[in-house]
């Protein structure tokens, strides 16, 4: 999966490709589609919900550029490998999911994989997490028809937020940099989430 969909690809931060190498997709499927865990597919993980597809989990990972001091806030935790992923690669991570279904059983997942440094808080991430404020990294797996406001001022100097932004149906993914109080922000390609559902997101 680490050499034919995403090396090959493009993806060259060696930090990043050895996470991937690392954490097992097929113990974040259920079991009865366990047998497609290592294709190039977002799959269905419930709840009407989706792991992301490996390339784009390996895509939004790099676009962060974490040297690993970081502190992160994780908004959509659905299975929990994306949370698994980026806790090999940060100092702490906070993760967020609306759902509690998925929230305990990606807890339980990372518990078993002996995963120390990730906080699992359920409620709607499109405000952010005010009183664990300023991160250094904010990343959406869950698509915003902009950037939520309160992302941008939990934000600390320099830090990044990586986040689909469009429609329901389509998006673009996005890297919002914070410097000197301002926000530059770069467009990285097309790619399709679902919906952020929440005050700064879309509404039911
Ligand atoms: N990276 C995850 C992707 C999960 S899909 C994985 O690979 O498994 C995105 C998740 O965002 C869904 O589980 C959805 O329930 C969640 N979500 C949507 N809106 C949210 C919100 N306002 N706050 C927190 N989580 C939200």
């Amino acid at each position: 999966m680490v050499e034919d969909q995403i090396r090959r690809r493009g993806i060259r931060d060696e930090r990043v490709l050895s996470a991937m190498e690392e954490v097992p997709r097929h113990l974040f499927v259920p079991e009865e589609i366990r047998h497609l865990a290592y294709t190039d597919a977002p799959l269905p993980i419930g709840e009407g919900q989706t792991i992301s597809q490996p390339y784009i989990v390996a895509e939004m990972t790099a676009a962060l550029r974490l040297s690993g001091t970081e502190k992160v806030l994780e908004i959509g935790t659905g299975s929990g490998y994306q949370t698994a992923i980026l806790a090999r690669l940060c100092r702490e991570l906070e993760t967020i999911e609306r759902l509690p279904s998925l929230s305990a059983d990606a807890r339980v997942r990372l518990a078993t994989m002996d995963i120390g440094n990730v906080t699992f808080v359920v409620g709607d991430g499109s405000l952010g997490s005010p009183g664990h404020a300023p991160f250094d990294r904010i990343l959406s797996a869950a698509a915003s028809p902009s950037v939520p406001a309160p992302w941008v001022s939990q934000l600390s100097e320099g830090g990044v937020i990586v986040l689909p932004v469009g429609d329901r149906y389509e998006q673009e993914l996005t890297r919002v940099t914070l410097r000197c109080g301002r926000t530059e922000t770069e467009v990285l390609g097309g790619c399709r989430f679902v919906p952020l559902v929440g005050m700064y997101g879309f509404h039911r």
